[in-house]
């Protein structure tokens, strides 16, 4: 089999072609088909549901690969897995070996939460499931939804009891090909502003009845099994965004190479070296933040519901962040169409946006990180962690405990991440520099915990500064995962990279 990095050198990733797909809005079929090809689909699939899916690290890995070339590509793909993830996650063997096998044989699945007039807020949808003999009829609209028309399969968030709630909403798996037909209707693609070859559609539901074996988990808890879901797909979606980061890093460093001004190449300028010097610190950083925060997948799994927020606010936001301050480097040629690698720059600016908006935007994920910050003091507070979950999330190479879904939690009651950093401090050898910015570390995490639990916050009124505190707890936990990293893997060369990184987590909460 062709390995991945050869395929996204072969013509269907061809730079030129991807970027008249772009300009033309047309989805790329023959790249998304070359990755059925190479048993990307089996990577969705857990080992137990037929799939060869283990550890979230590798799909992570080939993910960050794909987007690294191309994120619309890797966002059409890789939505497969999050249109799967809650039959995974709902525990029946069947349904799951069943959609197991169609995913391997190149299915494609969609995930329709999202409605025009609710986004984030799940509760609040419109699409209904009434019961009809031994099934249900589906009822309403899901709107700016990523492959609703090409997908074979649909995972649809219907509202089961008419007074909604909690346990108001129930999980269907819609097979488009059993439906009668008129029942579901694809809405017109979406123009978007980046991913602009993706399918960004929508269904309309009429009448559509399904039988009793559509229904993903119990009657009445898809609100629970979404939010589950979410907690996994938040963390490995950040993968593609920092894909991004690495072919946005790549792109300013070729181009700072080959374009003299002057007389000298950009490179050799200070002042570039600078921008680029701190771009990869940031992606340092946020690789950091994503390394640890996939594996709690497996390795701390109760925990998940604040690792994946911090995840998803934090590591987005960073890699927009390096791709703005890169743009300064590359000047107009960040942003012109075809005069540097097909405009392949601005597409990947354009393209790198959505990951901080969809599965919860980078504001419903510090919300949701606010609303644990009194059990996160607690915790910080009692100094007691997971120990051998932390190894394991922590060391390199370490085998992946088997996915749990029933470990999985709405709310934690701890983060080991942080909790073990004081100690980890303290066990650590290394120069003065490196031991000087982990004290700081450590004294900044010490300090937004004190303010984490002094602070009074009332439901519907979070105020801004909670805000702002979540993004310095999410600098904290990025800079954590850095020295834990390292603490296994301590190389000389190394130093020189956390140094950079502890830098910059610094300068970011301001403790520098
Ligand atoms: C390209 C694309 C692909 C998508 N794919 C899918 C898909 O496959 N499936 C799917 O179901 N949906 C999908 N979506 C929808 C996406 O998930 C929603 O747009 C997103 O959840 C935001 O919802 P909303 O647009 O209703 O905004 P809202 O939720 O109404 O939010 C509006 C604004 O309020 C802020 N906000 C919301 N809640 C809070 C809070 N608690 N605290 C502070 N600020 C808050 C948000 O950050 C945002 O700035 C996609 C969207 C896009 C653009």
């Amino acid at each position: 089999m062709t390995d991945l990095s050869t395929l996204l050198r072969g013509a269907a990733f061809d730079p030129a072609t991807l970027a008249k797909l772009d300009e033309a809005e047309e989805f790329p079929a023959d790249a998304c088909a070359a990755l059925d090809d190479f048993g990307l689909p089996g990577y969705y699939v857990p080992a137990e549901h037929g799939g060869v899916l283990r550890g979230f690290d590798e799909v992570a890995t080939l993910l960050r690969e794909v987007a690294g070339r191309d994120l619309t590509v890797a966002v059409a793909h890789g939505k497969t897995y999050l249109g799967a993830v809650a039959t995974w996650i709902a525990g029946e063997p069947a349904a799951a070996a069943r959609l197991g096998e169609r995913i391997r044989a190149g299915a494609v699945v969609s995930c329709a939460l999202t409605e025009r007039a609710h986004g984030s807020d799940l509760l609040g949808g419109e699409v209904t499931a009434r019961p009809a003999g031994d099934g249900w009829t589906l009822d309403g609209e899901k709107w700016l939804i990523n492959n609703a028309t090409r997908a074979e399969l649909v995972t649809v968030l219907a509202k089961t009891d008419p007074a909604g709630g909690p346990r108001g909403f129930t999980l269907f798996l819609l097979d488009k090909n059993r439906l009668e037909p008129g029942a579901l209707t694809p809405s017109p693609k979406v123009p978007t502003y980046g991913v602009r070859g993706a399918d960004i559609s929508g269904i309309v539901l009429r009448d559509a009845r399904v039988g009793a074996d559509a229904v993903i988990g119990p009657v009445g808890h898809g609100i629970e099994i979404i939010l589950k879901a979410l907690h996994i797909t938040r963390t490995a979606c950040v993968a593609m965004s920092l894909g991004a980061g690495d072919h946005a890093l790549e792109l300013a460093g070729a181009f700072a190479r080959e374009t003299v001004v002057d007389g000298r190449p950009l490179a050799d300028r200070p002042a570039i070296q600078r921008v680029l010097a701190d771009a990869a610190a940031a992606l340092d950083l946020a690789s950091a933040a994503a390394t640890v925060a996939v594996r709690a997948i497996t390795g701390l799994p109760r925990e998940l519901s604040v690792h994946s927020a911090v995840a998803k606010a934090f590591v987005p936001a960073q890699v927009d962040d390096l791709i703005a301050r890169l743009t300064v480097a590359l000047g107009p040629y960040g942003l012109l169409g075809a005069d540097f690698r097909h405009g392949a720059f601005a597409k990947l600016e354009r393209d790198a946006r959505i990951i901080g908006i969809f599965d919860g935007s980078s504001l419903v994920n510090r919300n949701s990180l606010i609303d644990q910050f009194r059990r996160l003091s607690r915790a910080w507070r009692k100094g007691e962690w997971n120990v051998s979950g932390l190894a394991e999330v922590t060391t390199p190479d370490a085998a992946p405990s088997p996915f749990r879904p029933g470990a999985l939690s709405l709310v934690t009651d701890g983060n080991s991440v942080l909790t073990a950093l004081p100690g980890a401090a303290r066990a650590m050898t290394a120069s003065d520099r490196l031991t000087g910015l982990v004290d700081r570390v450590v004294a900044a995490t010490t300090g937004v915990h004190e303010e984490m639990a002094a602070l009074t916050i009332r439901p519907h009124a979070v105020p801004p500064a909670a805000f702002e505190l979540a993004e310095r707890y999410e600098l904290c936990y990025a800079a954590a995962a850095g020295i834990h990293l390292w603490l296994h893997e301590p190389r000389p060369a190394g130093e020189t990279r956390l140094v950079a990184l502890l830098e910059r987590a610094l300068t970011g909460v301001g403790a520098r």
